[in-house]
C-alpha cells in the first residue's frame, strides 16, 4: 500500500496493532487491571512507559489505539490521550513550566486556558505577556524575555478566529530556544498539522472534532517522544487518564474525522459567504473569507478548507443576540463545538456573562458576537434556520 496514507486510511487502520484480539473492531477493554502472567511482568510493566495491559491509569489498548491514530494524523512521534482537553493543557503546563517562568500567549484565547494561566500567575508566580495582534510577528518577538519558557498559540483562536503564522512563530521561538505549543482544537489535523510548521507540541480538545459526536470528553497532546513521555509520567501521577469507553468512542469518531470535518467546513464556507450579505450582520469572522485579516496565513497553513467555526456580529447587539438564539430550531444552543450538529452560542449573554468588561475586550467578545459551530446538516436547512434567527433579531432595533 502506498505510504503515507491519507487521513481516513490512517484513522481506520493505523491503530490496528494495538488490538490484541481478532475482532475487526477493537473491543472495549473496560477493565482497571490486567492479569500478570509472571511476577517478572509486574516488574517490567511498572518500569515501562505506558504499558497497555498493566493498570489502566498507566495505559489501556483503547487509549493506545487512539494515540497511534492521532500521532499519525498529527505527524508526531507520539501522542497521549487524556480525560479532557483541559487535562492535556494542564499537563503541558505542569511538564514544561516552573514557578516564576515567563509565558507568551495570545490575548484572544480559549477561556479555560486563560483561566489556567491566571491561576498560575496568581499562585505560582508565572509571568505572562499577552499578544494582542497575533498577526504581528514583531509583537511576538517583543514579548520574549530571557525567562520565557513557552510560547502558546491558538489558530484559529476561540472565539475570535484570529490566525497566527505557525511557521513564523515556531522559527522565532527556535532562535530563542523556547518550546512552542499550538492548541489545534479548531482546525483539527485535517486542516492544520502544527508540527509540520515547526511547532513542538500540538494539543487539542478531542471532545470536539476528533470525537465529533458530542458524546465524550477527551484531550490529546502530540509531539516528540521525549516531550509526550514527560507528560505521560505526570498523567500517571496526577491521574487524568482517558477512560476505556471514552477512548473507544473517540476511535469510533476518528474513523469519520476527515469526512465530517470536510463536510462541516464546506458548509461553513458557504454560510460565511451567505452571512456577509445579511443586512443585520455587521461583521463575519471566517478564515476562508478574503476579508478575514488572517486569510493569507490561512491559505498557507490550512488545507482542504478553513474549519467549521464562524463568528458573526449582529448590528443590534446584546438583546438581538439573545433573540436570535431563541428563534433557532435546527441550530442548537450550546457551549461546545465540533460535533455533527450545529451549535451556536452568544458569549456576551452565556459563557462570558460574568467576565469583566476589560477581559471581554481583550478576548474580543462584543455584545452582538455569535459563535457558530457549523455541523454537517444540509445547507438549505441551516440557511432557513438562520433566516428565522434574523427575523427575530430584526424586531430589536
Ligand atoms: N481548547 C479549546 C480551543 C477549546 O475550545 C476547549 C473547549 O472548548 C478546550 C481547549 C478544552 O477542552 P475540554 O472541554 O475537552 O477540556
Amino acid at each position: 500500500m502506498p505510504k503515507p496514507w491519507g487521513p481516513t486510511t490512517i484513522a481506520i487502520h493505523a491503530g490496528r496493532h494495538c488490538n490484541p484480539t481478532r475482532a475487526v473492531i477493537t473491543p472495549i477493554f473496560q477493565t482497571s487491571v490486567f492479569q500478570l502472567l509472571e511476577n517478572r511482568e509486574g516488574a517490567e510493566f511498572s518500569a515501562s512507559v505506558e504499558p497497555p495491559t498493566f493498570y489502566t491509569r498507566w495505559g489501556n489498548p483503547n487509549a493506545s489505539e487512539a494515540e497511534a491514530v492521532l500521532a499519525e494524523l498529527e505527524g508526531a512521534e507520539r501522542a497521549l490521550v487524556t480525560a479532557s482537553g483541559m487535562a492535556a493543557i494542564a499537563l503541558v503546563f505542569e511538564a514544561f513550566l516552573k514557578n516564576g517562568d515567563h509565558l507568551v500567549a495570545p490575548a484572544a484565547i480559549y477561556l479555560g486556558t486563560e483561566q489556567l494561566i491566571r491561576r498560575w500567575e496568581a499562585e505560582r508566580g508565572l509571568k505572562v505577556t499577552w499578544v494582542q495582534n497575533t498577526l504581528d510577528l514583531g509583537e511576538w518577538e517583543a514579548a520574549i524575555r530571557p525567562q520565557t519558557r513557552l510560547l502558546w498559540v491558538e489558530t484559529p483562536s476561540n472565539p475570535t478566529l484570529a490566525l497566527t503564522d505557525l511557521a513564523a512563530v515556531a522559527g522565532l521561538a527556535k532562535r530563542h530556544g523556547i518550546r512552542t505549543v499550538a492548541d489545534n482544537t479548531f482546525p483539527s489535523p485535517i486542516h492544520t498539522k502544527p508540527l509540520a510548521f515547526g511547532i513542538d507540541l500540538s494539543v487539542a480538545s478531542a471532545t470536539k472534532y476528533l470525537g465529533g459526536h458530542s458524546d465524550l470528553v477527551a484531550g490529546v497532546l502530540a509531539g516528540r517522544d521525549a516531550d509526550v513521555v514527560a507528560c505521560w509520567h505526570l498523567a500517571k501521577l496526577l491521574g487524568p487518564t482517558l477512560d476505556p469507553m471514552a477512548a473507544w468512542l473517540l476511535m469510533r469518531g476518528l474513523k469519520t474525522l476527515a469526512l465530517r470535518v470536510r463536510r462541516a467546513s464546506d458548509n461553513a464556507q458557504a454560510l460565511a459567504q451567505w452571512l456577509l450579505w445579511q443586512p443585520h450582520v455587521a461583521r463575519v469572522d471566517y478564515p476562508g473569507l478574503p476579508t478575514h485579516p488572517g486569510h493569507e496565513i490561512a491559505l498557507r497553513q490550512m488545507e482542504k478548507g478553513f474549519g467549521a467555526m464562524v463568528g458573526f456580529e449582529l448590528r443590534a447587539g446584546l438583546a438581538a443576540g439573545q433573540r436570535f438564539c431563541e428563534a433557532l430550531e435546527v441550530i442548537t444552543r450550546g457551549v461546545s463545538l465540533g460535533g455533527v450538529e450545529s451549535l451556536i452560542q452568544h458569549p456576551a449573554s452565556m459563557s462570558h456573562l460574568k467576565t469583566p468588561p476589560e477581559v471581554k475586550d481583550r478576548l474580543g467578545i462584543t455584545d452582538g458576537l455569535l459563535r457558530f459551530s457549523v455541523g454537517i446538516e444540509d445547507q438549505p436547512d441551516l440557511i432557513a434556520d438562520l433566516e428565522q434567527g434574523f427575523q427575530a433579531a430584526a424586531a430589536i432595533r
